[in-house]
């Protein structure tokens, strides 16, 4: 939630990726949809970056970007313990 961009609309704090997804499709987005960042970059809030999801199925995408960016990750450190050849 902490790296979301924030903006004020109306005196109020809210997350920029909602407010962009409803003014570009004219809609008001119910309490349940999350927003996805298809990237992965919860600060990319292009209108093709972001994909409206149930919570379940936004926790499935989840587990497979996580899953990817840990596998990553580790390759990353070993790369930089043990270098490449
Ligand atoms: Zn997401």
């Amino acid at each position: 939630m902490t790296n979301y961009i924030m903006i004020k609309h109306n005196n109020k704090n809210i997350v920029e990726h909602r407010y962009i997804y409803e003014q570009y499709y004219k809609c008001s987005l119910l309490k349940w949809v999350e927003v996805h960042h298809i990237n992965g970059n919860k600060r990319d809030n292009r209108i093709e970056n972001l994909e409206p999801l149930n919570n379940k199925q936004h926790k499935h995408k989840h587990r497979n970007i996580d899953s990817l960016i840990q596998l990553i990750n580790n390759r990353l450190e070993f790369i930089s313990l043990f270098g490449v050849k």
